[in-house]
């Protein structure tokens, strides 16, 4: 219908054609020469009826070639399918204009994106007389926009799947870009900091400075460079926070506009982990100073070999060997180690329970032997999956040494005590059978001499000098007498046969008795005696009278011709007090607790002039404790001594009130731990 449309118009007016004609050929001439617009007219059916330089450039067909075809010729085969040329057509002749973008082909059916505007021509009547067509190949515009979308997309995509934080600031210094990780790392939402300065990401004291470092830095021109500061960077959070940082800062210039791009790295975990490692390799240096202030060897090998591993200072002191010698040695061949039991047993038992302990003795370089006592410890090998021991020896030989000597020592104190027990034993056992032994014939020897002195003095006819000879005899049998029996108490004493028959006794009656028996035999002294009437005590009265005897002889042996002794039996609370007091020469202060002791005699005695074997008092304080009391001396040299025996009274009230069963002796105290002292 629109080409019968046409044909009428065209022989309806032959006017109209010639215009047409003109018109047309102003338009050839308008547009023959452009080269980057491929522009041509189609007849309203569509077939091409004229063609410029621009269309043969682009689409490769020349005017002969082209003019007569239908524009589908550029159409790819998909759109002529779709009717696509028929639709653009129609849409033209319906809206007078269309311009459409797509695919093309060219003559040599290679293909370029068009940019076509079409426009329907109509005549004077208003019938369409064509269209004219104006074809732009933008596939190179295009392409490049589509890599650029692809590259912004992309570079998007980098930004904001970056670790780091991407802060990109105009030439003024105003966020611009501020990316994902930027986000989390600062604790603020893009949207709160667009626009804004860096400033708020600073610590207050770097913020005068920063500007100006960027401003420096775009003047110098240099693309790249990372931020250096004195110290550590460190940036400031949203919420107050500080964290150190690394940073380096690029600039570009884009149409004219300085941009600069600072991209940011959170250190906190990588400067926590330096500082872990600094400390941990200041804590093995520290360690290893220890080690070496240690005095013990220690000493780190392998279970197995006892390949050393470590060899401290105390290691190299002890054993002579230097580290350089020891490293790498077997430890047991090195030191010759001598174990307590078999070493596969160690090291069983280290395996088992982590630890030994045990003495071991070990071969210094030298040769000498080392007795130390080593601890073992089982922990991880410096090399993976390994075990290692960790020794460590203490020098014990001196002590060793030590102990052994006074092991030794105590050995020979025992054996040398036993064999004085021995011998002590032997003496006492021995003086018991030869006082014995002398006694019985002494007895016989004083009785004979008493019956001849009697029958002497009786019968007379015996000569002056064989008196005195019979009574040298006497005296001198009676003192040998007294020594035996001495003797006999002290081995009595030792030999544990001491026995006391105790008995209520009036002390007062025995006293006067005994000073009355040495008084008469006395010509030089005078012994004075003050004494109640009675005082009930419980004692053996032999053993009591022997007490007495001794003090009394020792007053007179040790105290001047003609010197006065005092004698004095008193009571109070509950205890009988007998005192023998002389004016001789006293005993040393320094001696004083010694003269109770066996066999003691003062320094000041002259033993050539007053004889006497140091028994005496032994025995004296012996019985005063078996009868509960206590016997103490004061003594001054050259002036004089006084030995005072306290015996416990017995209540004789009480006793009076008691049956005669019932003895008396209950009363008395148990005075053993009573102390026995000196003046
Ligand atoms: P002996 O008189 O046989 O030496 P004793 O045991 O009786 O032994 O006395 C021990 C020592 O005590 C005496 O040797 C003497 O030095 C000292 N001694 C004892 N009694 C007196 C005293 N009354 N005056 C001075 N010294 C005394």
């Amino acid at each position: 219908m629109l080409n019968a449309r046409l044909r009428s118009a065209k022989t309806s007016s032959l006017e109209r054609e010639r215009a047409l004609r003109a018109s047309e050929e102003r338009f050839r001439l308008l547009v023959g020469g452009v080269q980057d617009y491929a522009i041509f007219m189609l007849d309203p059916t569509g077939h091409v009826v004229s063609w410029n330089a621009g269309a043969q450039r682009i689409k490769g067909y020349t005017a002969d070639e082209i003019i007569g075809k239908h524009v589908a010729s550029f159409y790819t085969p998909e759109d002529v399918a779709a009717h696509a040329p028929e639709r653009v057509l129609k849409t033209a002749r319906r809206e007078g204009r269309v311009e459409v973008e797509g695919w093309r082909v060219r003559k040599n059916g290679s293909r370029f994106i068009a940019n076509v505007v079409i426009t329907a021509i109509y005549d004077d009547q208003g019938a369409l007389s064509g269209f004219a067509k104006v074809t732009r190949d933008i596939t190179v515009r295009k392409q490049a926009e589509e890599a650029l979308r692809a590259g912004e997309a992309r570079l998007a995509g980098i930004i904001d799947s970056a670790m780091d934080a991407i802060i990109t600031l105009d030439g003024e210094q105003r966020i611009v870009v501020f990316n994902d990780a930027a986000e989390e790392m600062f604790g603020c939402r893009v949207q709160d900091i667009v626009g804004h300065t860096i400033d708020r990401f600073l610590p207050p004291s770097a913020r005068p400075n920063h500007a100006e470092y960027i401003r420096a830095f775009g003047a110098t021109g240099v693309t790249n460079r990372s931020m250096h500061s004195p110290g550590v960077l460190v940036a400031l959070r949203a919420d107050g926070t500080t964290f150190p940082i690394e940073a380096s800062i690029s600039q570009v210039d884009a149409a004219g506009q300085k941009l600069y791009t600072v991209i940011i790295r959170d250190v906190t975990e990588r400067k926590r982990a330096e500082e872990a490692l600094t400390q941990q390799t200041a804590t093995l240096k520290e360690q290893a100073q220890l080690l070496d202030l240690a005095y013990d060897a220690i000493m780190v090998h392998d279970l197995e070999q006892g390949t050393i591993a470590l060899w401290n200072r105390g290691a190299e002191a002890m054993y002579q060997w230097t580290q350089a010698e020891a490293l790498g040695k077997s430890s047991h061949s090195l030191l010759q180690t001598q174990f307590p039991i078999a070493l596969q047993e160690i090291k069983a038992i280290v395996a088992q329970e982590g630890a030994w302990e045990g003495e071991l003795i070990h071969t210094r370089k030298d040769g000498h032997q080392v007795t130390v006592s080593s601890r073992w410890a089982l922990r991880p090998a410096e090399t993976d999956g390994a075990m290692a021991i960790l020794e460590i020896n203490r020098d014990v030989t001196e002590r060793k040494r030590a102990e052994a000597e006074r092991a030794a020592l105590l050995i020979r104190e025992q054996t040398a005590r036993a064999e004085a027990e021995a011998a002590v034993h032997t003496r006492d056992v021995f003086l018991s059978i030869a006082a014995h032994e002398l006694r019985t014939p002494l007895t016989a020897l004083l009785g004979y001499a008493y019956g001849l002195q009697r029958r002497a003095q009786r019968q007379g006819g015996v000569g002056e000098r064989e008196q005195r000879g019979l009574a040298s005899i006497t005296a001198q049998a009676t003192r040998l007498n007294k020594l035996i029996e001495a003797l006999l108490d002290l081995s009595r004493l030792q030999l544990g046969r001491f026995a006391l028959d105790l008995q209520p006794t009036n002390l007062a009656a025995l006293t006067r008795r005994v000073v009355d028996e040495v008084q008469s035999q006395l010509e030089l002294h005078t012994i004075q005696l003050e004494a109640p009437q009675e005082v009930q005590v419980r004692g053996d009265d032999l053993r009591l009278e022997q007490v007495l005897h001794n003090l009394l002889n020792n007053a007179v042996k040790y105290s001047p011709r003609g010197g006065t002794i005092q004698v004095d039996v008193q009571q109070g609370l509950g205890r009988v007090f007998l005192s023998v007091t002389d004016q001789g020469m006293g005993i040393p202060e320094t001696e004083l607790p010694f003269v109770f002791s066996q066999f003691y005699r003062a320094a000041n005695v002259d033993p050539r002039r007053i004889s006497g074997l140091g028994i005496g008092l032994y025995v004296v304080h012996e019985i005063v404790t078996r009868h509960g009391g206590t016997i103490t001396v004061e003594s001054r040299e050259g002036q004089g001594s006084r030995f005072v025996v306290s015996l416990p009274e017995i209540d004789t009230a009480a006793a009076e009130r008691s049956d005669g069963d019932r003895p008396a002796v209950d009363n008395i105290p148990n005075a053993a731990d009573e102390q026995t002292t000196s003046a």
